[in-house]
């Protein structure tokens, strides 16, 4: 039973005096619980406990933390249908993405469980002492890697269970040896509590200690009280510019500077070429209108701007993809907030110079319903104007018609970091694709020929990670067993005698 309290080192406890409630966006109503943001002496105990946690967590052999991980995995399936059900209610999204991003989850525990049974993904290195080497002897050198120390995780509005309270951060977090404190997101902070609970059981079963997992609600106040904590030593985030933006900045002043992985907004622009045009425009237009609405747009990953040069077959192109789109349903988007953040967002590149709305999905939609749109801009405009460079978080998509190929070139180059790049080409081509794919590079962690950048597989061969704004760090990704490598330093022992060695560096 959800209960609106914290969890705070495996026990629940409501100290704080303000209160507030989800909501339910189908229905456009408040669901029934009472949740109570955490009190500062809450925060505080979270991050003690989990730095005395710590002391003991990062010496446990990586199969013991396996075995909590696969706990955490076995327990949210344990949650059966109330999470499911709490799932919905807090995020108008159906039941098969409830589902499917639980299993999502339950599978990234496990990849990490599997990755830390044995030590060598601390990509352990060995080189052998040289006492004879002429002008100076060499000294034995192991390098291995060590656990951060508490990591703050802010869960993500528009995955409630994926990059959430045991999504990908936490699970690498705790695969790495790191104890957690989550800040929960307010829109789903039943969902929460749920996995939470599983937490605490997982945690139980397997005789961890209390404060490896903590979990709080709260405001911005809290998550800035979190940050700044001195014992806190890394933080996970997935949301706005703004949000992610603040606590970079708020980690790069204290006293202590820490990293902060932030995974923030991205346009995810698609290179379409006037021969995939020419020849497929109609299946490209059928296909890209299912992955603007994927979601109702609310992915990371949505492709937010098309990018083409005009010929004669463009605009019958854009006219093909507006009327596919806007003949999709429309669908509940995850929050009041979301629903006006991508009304006014949408409003401020439409009304911009030489914007003209192609398609929009029109009729009496439900309060936090979103109505679907596909706009369109010259190349020498959009150059103009980095207004129209700015997410739209939702399924929008804003289809850029350059003059030439000098022109396309120049658009990508001038683009802010991104998650992903698409190309949409024909085998031989007309454009110089190879120039393309070098431009793109430079701007995404990802590039996709012939897809849709929707779909996050989750292995590891995955970048989930772009420069900046896409993420504060584009050497490391968010998703795929790498994104341990988020939580951990190298050391080096130089010279050590075996039995001081940890038990992976001795041979
Ligand atoms: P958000 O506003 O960035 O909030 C994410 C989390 O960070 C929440 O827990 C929030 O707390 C906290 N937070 C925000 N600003 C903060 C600050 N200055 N200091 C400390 N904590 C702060 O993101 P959201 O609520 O998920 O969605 C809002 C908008 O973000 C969306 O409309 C969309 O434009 C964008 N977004 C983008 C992506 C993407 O993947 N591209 C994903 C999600 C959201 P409070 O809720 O209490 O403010």
């Amino acid at each position: 039973m959800i209960t609106g309290k914290n969890c705070i080192a495996g026990e629940f406890s409501a100290k704080g005096n303000v209160e507030f409630k989800t909501t339910n966006p189908k229905l456009n109503i408040q669901n029934e619980t009472t949740f109570v943001e955490a009190s500062s002496e809450e925060i505080e105990l979270a991050v003690t406990s989990a730095w005395d946690a710590f002391k003991v967590f990062r010496k446990l052999p990586g199969d013991k933390r396996a075995e909590f991980l696969n706990a955490i995995a076995d327990e949210i399936l344990a949650l059966d249908q109330e999470l499911l059900d709490t799932y919905c209610m807090e995020s108008g999204l159906p039941e098969g993405r409830a589902i499917g991003e639980r299993g999502r989850t339950m599978n990234q525990l496990r990849s990490f469980a599997t990755l830390v049974a044995n030590e060598d993904w601390r990509e352990n290195t060995f080189d052998a002492a040289e006492p004879d080497r002429k002008q100076m002897p060499k000294d034995d050198l192991r390098k291995t890697m060590i656990p951060l120390g508490p990591i703050a995780v802010f869960g993500a509005s528009n995955f409630p269970l994926a990059y959430s309270t045991a999504g990908g951060d936490t699970a690498s977090a705790l695969a790495a040896g790191c104890p957690v404190v989550v800040k929960s997101h307010p829109m789903h902070a039943g969902t929460s509590e749920l996995i939470a609970s599983a937490i605490v059981k997982a945690a139980e079963k397997t005789g961890m200690p209390k404060g490896v997992f903590s979990s709080i609600n709260g405001g911005i106040q809290a998550g800035v009280d979190l940050v700044s904590h001195p014992k806190i030593k890394a933080v996970g985030f997935t949301g706005s510019i703004t949000g992610g933006r603040a606590l970079f900045d708020l980690a790069a002043k204290r006293p202590e500077p820490i990293p902060v992985f932030a995974e923030m907004g991205s346009i995810n622009p698609v290179i379409i070429t006037p021969n995939a045009i020419a020849k497929r425009g109609n299946d490209i237009a059928k296909t890209y209108a299912g992955s603007i609405t994927l979601g109702t747009g609310q992915f990371c990953t949505n492709p937010g701007l098309l990018l083409t040069i005009k010929d004669e077959n463009t605009e019958a192109f854009i006219n093909e993809l507006a009327k596919e789109t806007i003949a999709l349903d429309a669908q509940c988007m995850l929050h009041p907030n979301i629903k006006s953040g991508y009304v006014s967002k949408g409003e401020s590149v439409t009304s911009q110079d030489g914007v003209a709305i192609v398609g929009q999905l029109k009729g009496d939609l439900d309060p936090n319903y979103a109505a679907s749109a596909v706009a369109t801009v010259s190349g020498t405009e959009f150059l103009k104007n980095t207004k129209l460079h700015q997410e739209v978080f939702g399924p929008f998509s804003l289809v850029v018609q350059c003059k030439d190929e000098a022109e396309l070139l120049q658009v990508i180059e001038e683009l802010e970091g991104q998650l992903t790049g698409t190309l949409i080409a024909e085998d031989n081509d007309d454009l110089d694709i190879a120039e393309i794919v070098d431009a793109l590079q430079n701007r995404v962690g990802r590039i996709i020929y012939n897809g849709v950048p929707t779909g996050v597989e989750v292995c590891p061969s995955m970048q989930h990670g772009g420069p900046y704004p896409a993420s504060t760090d584009s050497r490391f990704t968010a998703v795929g067993i790498h994104a341990i490598k988020r939580w951990v330093r190298p050391v080096s022992y130089q010279s050590f005698p075996l039995e001081l060695l940890p038990e992976h560096l001795r041979k």
